[in-house]
C-alpha cells in the first residue's frame, strides 16, 4: 500500500487532489474540482 497516496476521506489509494480549505489529500471521488475542496468541506460537515 502506498501510504502517501491514500485518500483522507475514504481511505482508498490514488489520492490526487489537495483540498484548498483543509489540506486533506483526497481521491477523485471525494473531491469537487469546481470548488477545489474536498467533499467534507463542500458539505460543511467536519
Ligand atoms: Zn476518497
Ligand atoms: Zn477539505
Amino acid at each position: 500500500m502506498d501510504l502517501m497516496g491514500l485518500c483522507s476521506i475514504c481511505g482508498r489509494p490514488g489520492a490526487l487532489h489537495t483540498c484548498s480549505l483543509c489540506g486533506r489529500l483526497v481521491c477523485d471521488n471525494c473531491f469537487d474540482s469546481v470548488y477545489n475542496v474536498c467533499n467534507i468541506c463542500k458539505t460543511g460537515k467536519q
